[in-house]
């Protein structure tokens, strides 16, 4: 029986995920889109699922999660787990992995995402086009890249943060890594010098706490 491979989230992160799976899965099984909203039946000729369609059919079934929100990932991937549906990582053929990278489950990368070396990340990390993680680096578990983030050395990253398109984050120190808190969000083109604190939403060049007064003084 053939084994199939659901892509959950049949949206705009979904569509850039297909290539990926085809390339990597496409000869040896069957793709489906997995999608609970009001979507249309097909996308690109590809069959689109609810939940429940989906874990009816008969198979060996996998999804990756290619939906951009933490949040939603870190809940459709315990739904995946309490149904006994596998979740597995999706990766462009020309990744560049260096050396000594560990990694944990469900992660997608993106075609161009070089990782280099002595990198740690958690479970379902999404890096979208053209993004890297440099030398010493640890990430948490739910973070998400948009395209082109610069994640420079000696960085850690906590659990559901999300970083836009073509951030620049500043390398830390061997002894005094740059800090992202947990949930923090950095605006896409920002610059980023300095630790930010959990939770805290982040804008510019160098960037800084996202407040209607800090918006006023930047114009
Ligand atoms: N979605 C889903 N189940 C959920 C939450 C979201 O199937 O519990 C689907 C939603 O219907 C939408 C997709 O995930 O089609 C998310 O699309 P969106 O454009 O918001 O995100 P992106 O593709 O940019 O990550």
């Amino acid at each position: 029986m053939k084994n199939i491979y659901g892509i959950y989230g049949a949206s705009g992160f979904g569509k850039e995920i297909l290539p990926l799976v085809k390339e990597q899965f496409g000869s040896e099984s069957k793709i489906v889109f997995v999608d609970d909203g009001d979507v249309p039946n097909k996308l690109f000729g590809y069959d689109i699922l609810n939940f429940s369609q989906f874990i009816n059919l008969e198979g060996q079934k996998k999804v990756t999660i290619a939906i951009a929100n933490s949040k939603i990932r870190e809940k459709l991937t315990l739904k995946c787990f309490e149904n006994g549906v596998e979740i597995f990582d999706a990766k462009a053929s020309n990744v560049v992995i260096l050396e000594n990278v560990h990694m944990g489950e469900g992660s997608i990368l993106c075609p161009f995402v070089t990782l280099t070396s002595e990198i740690t990340i958690g479970k379902s990390f999404q890096a979208n086009i053209y993004s890297y993680v440099a030398h010493n680096c640890v990430i948490g578990d739910y973070v998400t890249f948009a395209p082109a983030v610069k994640c420079n050395g000696n960085i850690h990253i906590d659990d559901h943060v999300y970083i836009g398109t073509g951030v620049i984050i500043h390398q830390g120190k061997p002894n005094k890594p740059l800090k992202i808190g947990k949930g923090a969000v950095i605006a896409a083109g920002s610059v980023v010098t300095k630790s930010v604190p959990a939770g805290m939403t982040v804008f510019g060049n160098p960037a800084i706490e996202f407040t209607k007064e800090n918006i006023k003084r930047r114009m």
